[in-house]
């Protein structure tokens, strides 16, 4: 339907990119809707060019430009800047129906189906169930919904400082009133639980149609080496998969590169894409035990001594990823059993 869209926020180039591939990955799937993408002032020119490319619509927000409600509540709340741009997208009343997506997220198939829902429907956060997460959520764009968050945003502020805070205060009673509201978490795998709920991943995690790179460390925050296909740089977050990050960089290296390539022309920019010269990075595959081999794509830093290995697991720095890996410690269990 022309008037239903997936929407998405970027208000810096590194977000940009993320919007990029999200944008694809939603037209690999072929969806049926539109996609329109928020832009914040500073995203640069090529930038702009190439989600002109892949969305039906980019539209710049400069809530500090611009003069009207938005702009006083951000007078009155400064911490609140990006909150209130993302809240800009119930302004989109050109649409009947949208899914707000964050740039930080990546589809893995089709999910149209999203627009059966009402507003506000969205999955429940690892962190606190009985909170939605608002990476992935269905409203309806409204001018009086609009007023009436922004006016929510000037009075309570942000609970956790963010437009989830917001946002859950708002639709305070989402936890309780209406379960079909629930998203199913597939809608928004959130990298984070993929290690506090190992087996469940383990079952379950190969129906995900969405992954959500939450957290600090962001895809675009590594480096990919495209000639041995791995994730480089420093040392992953235990919440982050390397299967899904490798999704994503294989995406963006294939598909979103060429077109920054085109866009960018002459001027100097950096992709993330390294190629790796021979010994540049140390893999997984140096520091297994008893000679197996690994499968993890993610580089790591050197070998930890086992002092400090195990110094790095009472402060809950696991290292997931590679030595620690779900494989890594069943197999030295079942060498155990044997
Ligand atoms: N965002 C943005 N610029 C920023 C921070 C956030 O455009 O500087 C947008 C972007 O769409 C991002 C979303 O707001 O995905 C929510 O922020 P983030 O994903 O970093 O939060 P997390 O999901 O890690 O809690
Ligand atoms: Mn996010």
């Amino acid at each position: 339907m022309a008037d239903q869209a997936f929407v998405t926020l970027a208000t810096h180039d590194n977000y940009a990119r993320g919007a990029m591939v999200l944008g694809k990955s939603l037209r690999n799937h072929n969806t049926s809707k539109k996609l329109v993408a928020l832009i914040g002032p500073q995203v640069s020119e090529p930038c702009q060019s190439v989600l002109r490319k892949i969305y039906d619509e980019v539209r710049p927000v400069d809530v500090l430009d611009s003069g009207d409600t938005a702009h006083l509540a951000m007078m009155k709340r400064p911490d609140l800047g990006v909150t209130l741009t993302k809240l800009h997208c119930w302004t989109l009343t050109h649409y009947s129906k949208c899914v707000f997506m964050d740039a930080d997220t990546l589809v893995l198939s089709n999910i149209d189906e999203l627009f059966d829902r009402e507003e506000l429907s969205a999955a429940p956060d690892p962190g606190w169930p009985d909170c939605f997460n608002s990476g992935v959520f269905v409203f309806c764009p409204s001018m009086e919904t609009y007023g009436k968050l922004l006016q929510y945003c000037t009075e309570h502020g942000s609970f956790d400082g963010g437009d989830q805070g917001v946002l859950n205060g708002f639709f305070s009673n989402w936890a309780t009133a209406d379960i079909s509201k629930h998203l199913p978490f597939i809608y928004n795998l959130s990298s984070i639980a993929i290690y506090t709920y190992l087996p469940a991943f383990k079952q379950f995690g190969s129906s995900a149609k969405v992954v959500h790179f939450l957290g600090k460390t962001k895809p675009w925050s590594y480096t990919f080496d495209i000639t041995a296909k791995r994730i480089t740089g420093s040392v992953p977050e235990a919440s982050t998969h390397s299967t899904f990050l490798l999704d994503w960089w294989t995406l963006y290296s294939s598909a979103v590169v060429p077109m920054l390539h085109e866009h960018y022309g002459e001027q100097p920019f950096h992709s993330g894409c390294v190629e790796s010269r021979c010994c540049d990075t140390v893999t997984f595959e140096s520091v297994q035990d008893e000679g197996h081999s690994s499968h993890a794509q993610v580089s790591s830093q050197p070998e930890l001594s086992s002092v400090e290995r195990k110094e790095k697991w009472e402060q809950g720095q696991a290292d997931y990823m590679g030595m620690d890996s779900f494989d890594n410690i069943k197999r030295k269990l079942d060498s155990f059993l044997k």
